[in-house]
């Protein structure tokens, strides 16, 4: 049903104008063509024969355009419809990256080759909303997301994003080893020290506390998930505006060159 209603996506007055069109077409010459043949084994008057077959091609003629484009026009609203509820279940309102669900979709569709989860959450974000104001950690949000998405051009591979929900992004890096994982998130940790600063009325310091966990064969993409988040959690204890690469002893700052997040 998905992959029909994929295939017939209408969205479109040409589309919906067309396809009346050709409907209209094959509804007059089935019947003449059928009539032509039959009608071709008696003997016949020519004006009888052309007046069943005047009738045979006026009947669909009068019916088939208003039923065919009232079908279509509704098909086309429907297509319409589910594209923008598609756009919503798909898009976060506030950062225009995907949504919890679809990410998570997504991240689902690529496991099969492994990879790299990132738990990315903002830090003190509660006293950026008390100091600021809601606007301006809104305003942080957004730019939080914008930083990331322009570090996914520096990601060794495919690269999803996606906002897991209030100040918590998750990215997964298709096919990423630990190295590259943790090279990306000091680069992203680093990319967001740097440039999430001045944003208008703005006055504390915006960072993230990053945690990496590689996908390993065979779990579950939940069990990835609660290890980058208790990676995350020790980022969190350990002082913050750091990554932690999970199942390591490692706690390195996200202090990398500017460059691998551009
Ligand atoms: P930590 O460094 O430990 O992560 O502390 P934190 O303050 O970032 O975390 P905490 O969970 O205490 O607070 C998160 C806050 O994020 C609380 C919530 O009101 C706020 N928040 C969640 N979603 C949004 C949003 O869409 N916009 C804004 N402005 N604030 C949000
Ligand atoms: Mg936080
Ligand atoms: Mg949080």
């Amino acid at each position: 049903m998905d992959f029909l209603m994929k295939r017939m996506k209408l969205t479109s007055q040409r589309q919906v104008l067309t396809g009346t069109l050709l409907i209209t077409l094959i509804s007059v010459a089935s019947p003449v063509s059928v009539f032509m043949v039959v009608l071709s084994f008696f003997n016949m008057e020519s004006a009888a024969y052309w007046l069943i077959i005047g009738i045979s091609a006026a009947i669909p003629l009068l019916i088939a355009p208003p039923i065919a484009l009232i079908a279509l026009s509704l098909l086309r609203m429907i297509s319409e419809t589910i594209e923008k509820v598609d756009a919503v279940v798909r898009r976060d309102p506030l950062t225009g990256v995907s949504t919890r669900a679809f990410f998570l979709e997504q991240v689902r569709e690529h496991l099969a080759n492994g990879g790299a989860f990132l738990m990315i959450d903002a830090d003190h974000f509660k006293s950026i909303n008390d100091t600021d104001g809601h606007d301006v950690g809104d305003a942080v949000l957004r730019r939080i997301a914008e930083i990331m998405s322009l570090s996914m051009d520096h990601a060794p591979g495919r690269a999803l994003i996606g906002r897991l929900g209030g100040e918590e992004f998750g990215v997964f890096l298709e096919k990423a080893n630990e190295e590259q994982a943790a090279l990306f998130a000091a680069a992203v940790g680093s990319a967001i020290r740097l440039k999430a600063q001045k944003i208008p009325g703005c006055e504390s310091a915006v960072t993230v506390s990053i945690g990496v966990a590689v996908h390993a064969a065979g779990d579950r993409l939940e069990q990835t998930m609660k290890r980058a988040d208790v990676a995350l959690y020790q980022a969190k204890n350990a002082g913050r505006d750091r990554f932690i690469l999970s199942g390591s002893a490692q706690d390195v700052p996200a202090r990398l060159p500017q460059s691998k997040a551009g």
